[in-house]
């Protein structure tokens, strides 16, 4: 286990702020709060550490099959959800090469491969990346293996919190990126209006393997610190239903009237305070 600093500050001043149990297991991970305000797993699993909390069965980003209702219906969002990006990227960005970090199995990279892209994605898991192979995409382990190659688009789904070293990362998106090229980051809301009904069961937690809890705010100034800027940013509603129903302790009916009403407050609130009160945004950004 190691204890870090905080990745936007650099301070190592934080107070304890919430413990979470991992949702595969029994053990438990504390949350801090940095003096600056910003959430952050600490202390937590060693990047040589983490590999065995993602080897559960029931993590879903590695499944290629899908079973249950909840997961038919999280398929057929998740197909919308594709075309849904690739619409509002298209608004900065319509064509060239696209590298995805953390890309799963490839199911970003084989829409935009679709399209006429050029498609490579980078993602630490084994079993992604021989379904992405499967499925003709070049999947790399690590982004320091990519040599030789400039991308216009770099996407990070859902992948920023999970990774270690940051200062890394955005020396390799320095590197790999043109000079005009777009990031392209989505996370969880760490004040996503659910969060506040939820508490220790809000899924976006999901200790340890999330590292950083980002509000909107905090992530532009993480981004700003590496030379970004966010150019537009746009609220993400389908993962509001998905973070709510993983979040719920059953899926008896009284859980379900309690989702309900928490969606409903969620959904309201994000439409009238915009991208800062959603559960998660995906932010198109340029270099300062
Ligand atoms: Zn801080």
């Amino acid at each position: 286990m190691e204890t870090p600093l905080c990745i936007i500050c650099g301070s190592n001043m934080s107070t304890p702020f919430i413990q979470i149990t991992d949702r595969f297991g029994d053990e438990s991970f504390q949350i801090v709060n940095c003096e600056c305000g910003f959430k952050y797993l600490s202390p937590r699993p060693e990047l040589n550490e983490i590999s065995s909390y993602y080897e559960d069965g029931n993590y879903d980003p590695h499944r290629t099959y899908n079973k249950s209702f909840f997961e038919k219906v999280y398929g057929w969002v998740q197909k919308k959800a594709l075309k849904w990006k690739f619409t509002y990227i298209s608004k900065f960005v319509t064509s060239g090469s696209l590298l995805d970090i953390g890309g799963g199995s490839g199911e970003f990279c084989a829409y935009f491969k679709s399209k006429g892209w050029t498609t490579v994605l980078q993602d630490s898991s084994e079993k992604a990346r021989k379904n992405a192979n499967s499925a003709d995409i070049t999947a790399y382990g690590l982004l320091s293996d990519i040599n030789n190659e400039k991308f216009n688009l770099i996407t990070m789904w859902h992948s920023l919190e999970h990774i270690h070293n940051i200062s890394d990362l955005f020396a390799n998106i320095d590197r790999l990126i043109n000079i005009d090229g777009t990031l392209v980051v989505a996370v969880p809301n760490a004040n996503a209006p659910e969060r506040f009904f939820l508490k220790e069961n809000w899924a976006p937690w999901d200790a340890p393997r999330h590292l950083y809890h980002f509000s909107f705010c905090q992530i532009d100034r993480l981004l700003l610190k590496y030379g970004w800027k966010i150019q537009s940013s746009k609220t993400m509603v389908q993962d509001t239903p998905y973070n709510i129903l993983l979040s719920l302790k059953s899926n008896s009916p009284l859980q379900l009237i309690f989702g309900g009403f928490i969606l409903l407050y969620s959904l309201i609130k994000s439409a009238v305070f915009g991208v800062s009160s959603s559960s998660s945004f995906m932010l198109i950004c340029k270099r300062i």
